[in-house]
């Protein structure tokens, strides 16, 4: 049997490696556009490779899809964290599990986990196709034909679509795959960035550009995320905006209709709280100036911001009144930001892709041409930042590799 993988990103190589194990005897095809393999494995996580989560409920794991969640059930109990985990480690890759639970190489380099695929493959019946680009897609009979560019057609018996989402172009990963699956009749729900840091009306942001806070709560309407965070030159990034983008990635908002965002910076003390704490301050300092007061409660430059929009600069702590101080505190717990866009190209993932409801996710096989399967981000699946996406095409690699080669 021929099985075809297009793109050998995560979801590629997981599945070529499932054949491998399920049927020794299948020839495989691993074909990508790039000179190397898993070129997007190589620089996640800042060259770190956050290769999976150290949250073992697999419940709780697919509560980190805000897409995708409810039809990644059965591969991820399949190979959820704890199998991958165990898996790269039995490959030769010792991993560490760090203390926010993202799982990387104790070597920190995310080369490692490719060389684990380069030798197998080497060891094994893969031809790797690379510097080819698959530009056509037909169901001939029982199988396909493969059109390549610069190179003749192959015929083969079963393919896999692994070509990944449209984030990071530079990656490879241009979408060439939902045009290749809409040739063979499947829908493609609305594109979408995701995990990007986001870009605010307020220009204040550039003079704290680099201040992080080690927990917040971003909040919009229905949309809550926590977690770290860091101003930018043009507005805020970090984890809890990843996440926020992640949860408003179809949301549109511009420099007319911004998003207001509302940010608690002390997510774990109460307005009360916080109050009673820089009342303290006030009432055994008088004559310290106001911004001294709040530089006790953040770093000197956002106070010196608060200070300024609340025409507050120029005061003692003597000289500040009930409704000062609740303004300062509102800065704190309810600070407003405006949305006006997404860092544009900067995204980690695509959020959309081959609608789920086409795709037998017992199996990862297409519904409606036999013989095609799915994996990774081309699919309607993205995840938070913490492993979440690199396990998802780790699991549904698998078992696409798996379900082809049966
Ligand atoms: C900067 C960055 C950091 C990230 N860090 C992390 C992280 O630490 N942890 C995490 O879980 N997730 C992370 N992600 C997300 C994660 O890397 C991706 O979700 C995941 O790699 C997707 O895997 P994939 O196999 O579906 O697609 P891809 O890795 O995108 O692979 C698709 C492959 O298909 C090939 N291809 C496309 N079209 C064709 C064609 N027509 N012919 C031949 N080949 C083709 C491409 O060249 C590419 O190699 C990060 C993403 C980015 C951009």
């Amino acid at each position: 049997m021929k099985i075809a993988i297009v793109g050998g990103g995560a979801a590629g190589l997981m599945a070529a490696a499932a054949i491998i194990e399920t049927n020794p005897e299948a020839e495989i095809f691993l074909i990508d556009k790039n000179e190397g393999l898993g070129k997007k494995v190589i620089i996640s996580g800042g060259g770190r490779c956050n290769v999976t989560t150290g949250i073992q409920d697999v419940k709780t794991v697919l509560t980190k899809y805000p897409r995708g969640g409810k039809f990644l059930n059965s591969a991820m109990h399949k190979f959820p964290p704890k199998e991958a985990y165990e898996w790269f480690e039995s490959h030769g890759v010792p991993l560490k599990i760090e203390k926010d639970l993202r799982v990387f190489p104790i070597s920190n380099d995310g080369h490692d986990i490719v060389r684990i695929f380069e030798e197998l493959f080497r060891r094994s019946r893969v031809v790797l196709l690379m510097r080819t680009q698959v530009v056509g897609l037909e169901k001939h009979g029982d199988g396909f034909k493969l059109k390549l560019k610069g190179s003749d057609d192959l015929a083969i018996d079963k393919v896999i679509l692994t070509t990944g989402g449209q984030a990071y172009r530079q990656t490879g990963s241009t979408g060439d795959g939902y045009a290749l699956a809409a040739s063979l009749g499947h829908t493609i729900t609305e594109l979408a960035p995701s995990l990007s840091a986001l870009l605010t009306q307020e220009t204040w942001t550039a003079e704290i550009s680099g201040l992080s806070f080690p927990n917040v709560k971003t909040s919009a309407g229905q949309f809550q995320a926590s977690g770290p965070m860091l101003f930018t030159h043009k507005g805020v990034s970090g984890p809890a905006v990843f996440a926020f983008s992640s949860l408003v990635a179809f949301e549109k908002f511009d420099n007319q209709n911004p998003l207001e965002i509302t940010i608690d910076l002390f997510p774990d003390k109460t307005a009360a709280e916080l109050t009673r704490f820089i009342e303290s301050f006030k009432r055994s300092n008088p004559k310290k100036s106001w911004l001294n007061i709040l530089s006790q409660v953040v770093p000197k430059s956002l106070a010196e911001i608060v200070c300024r929009h609340l025409g507050l600069s120029a005061k003692n702590a003597g000289d500040v009144n009930k409704q000062d101080l609740a303004a300062s505190v509102d800065w704190f717990k309810k600070m407003t930001i405006h949305v006006v866009s997404r860092s544009a190209g900067d995204e980690f993932v695509t959020a959309g892709g081959v609608n789920l409801k086409e795709v037998d996710p017992s199996t990862m096989q297409s519904k409606i041409c036999s013989g095609l399967y799915f994996a990774g981000e081309i699919l309607d699946i993205d995840g938070f930042t913490g492993g979440f996406n690199l396990q998802a095409s780790w699991a549904a690699g698998r078992l696409a590799g798996a379900s082809a080669a049966a």
